[in-house]
């Protein structure tokens, strides 16, 4: 994977260097007569479509992957393979751009916080709704305002010292957002933090919620993510046969099991007893909120109260796209239960609280 640098305004002085990784995704795909549908294609159209880019007075320079997703495509070597471009030019570029698919933006942008432990620099996530080359589309403000607010310092130091997912206007921590609309614009939210800047004719800060910038911080990147885990989404009907078989799974080591408003679940004996029996045998259930806002909070109903007792771990505001993914971190942390237990009960990267 080669980089190049685009011709922009900076003049070689002290300039902020952003690099620019693209992934694929909607924003720079193209129509594809024969397939009828639309398929990734080569950075050189973003540019020619975006020429405002060669304005921008910072250095950009775009390090392309040789096979462009749809982001459906997205899998846990990859965010690796990714935390590890990151880290190889850490020390060249102050901050990076990610162009990504909107599908699975919010797993990457989850999975990107775990892994690179200590993070001082932006790392922000974009992409569009409607291809670059459309004239309606949404990917010009995303991209150059994300562009911007990558290269964005006060007195030397970055703004955003974090993983970040920025659309439609608003910049949202990478692992509080979720997206929740695939037709209109406005693709993300993060019902549970707050938003962490707005861009209307100038991009305001929310100081209060950003990470702190860490003068000694030295970036460590994680290299394991287990995939032995799933998501089982609990709905009035489901039956001992289905929970069983998925828990019966060869090699499966977590669950994200997602609950009913606060963290509650069926008290039927059957549902408990297996509950009870896998986690005995070494699964770890990490309970989700099926709710895109409020919490788990085990032990408030009597519905919870046994999840509790049994040693479900509560994931407490967290989503389920930061859940997953975090559960994948932790099991390739340790094989100890109670050290990977012990890190899915705390925030690694600001994911819940
Ligand atoms: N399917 C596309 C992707 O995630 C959707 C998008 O980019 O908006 O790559």
């Amino acid at each position: 994977m080669n980089i190049i640098k685009l011709k922009t305004k900076a003049d070689g002085k002290d300039d902020v260097k952003v690099l620019v990784i693209y992934t694929g995704g909607t924003l720079g795909m193209v129509y594809d007569a024969k397939s009828d549908s639309l398929v990734p294609f080569d950075f050189a159209q973003i540019p020619e479509n975006l020429p405002e880019m060669s304005r921008l007075d910072f250095e950009i320079s775009v390090l392309t992957f040789d096979n462009l997703l749809d982001s459906s495509n997205m899998n846990p070597k990859i965010w690796v393979q990714l935390a590890n471009i990151i880290a190889d030019n850490y020390t060249y570029y102050d901050s990076f751009v990610i162009l990504h698919g909107t599908d699975t933006m919010a797993y990457t942008a989850s999975a990107l916080s775990y892994l690179l432990e200590d993070l001082n620099k932006p790392v922000i996530l974009t992409g569009a709704q409607l291809p670059i080359g459309v004239a309606r589309t949404d990917a010009k403000e995303n991209f150059i305002t994300a562009l911007e607010i990558a290269a964005a310092q006060t007195h030397n130091r970055p703004i955003i010292s974090e993983v970040c997912i920025y659309f439609n206007s608003v910049l949202l921590r990478g692992n509080r957002a979720r997206k929740n609309e695939s037709v209109q614009f406005n693709a993300f939210e993060s019902e549970n933090y707050p938003v962490l800047a707005e861009a209307g004719i100038k991009i305001e800060y929310n100081k209060p919620y950003l990470k702190h910038y860490d003068t000694d911080a030295q970036l460590k990147v994680h290299q394991t993510l287990d995939e032995n885990v799933i998501i089982l989404k609990l709905f009035p009907g489901i039956t001992e046969k289905v929970v069983r078989n998925v828990l019966e799974i060869r090699d499966l080591r977590g669950v994200v099991l997602e609950t009913y408003g606060s963290g509650n679940a069926p008290t039927t004996e059957w549902f408990l007893k297996l509950m009870k029996e896998f986690i005995e045998k070494g699964i770890i259930i990490y309970n989700v909120s099926q709710c895109n806002g409020g919490r788990v909070s085990q032990g408030r109903y009597q519905t919870s109260q046994y999840l509790q007792e049994i040693g479900v771990v509560s994931g407490a505001d967290i989503t389920t796209e930061a859940a997953i993914t975090k559960l994948m971190f932790a099991l390739g942390q340790s094989n100890d239960i109670q050290t990977i237990k012990k890190i899915l009960r705390h925030s690694i990267a600001g994911e819940m609280a």
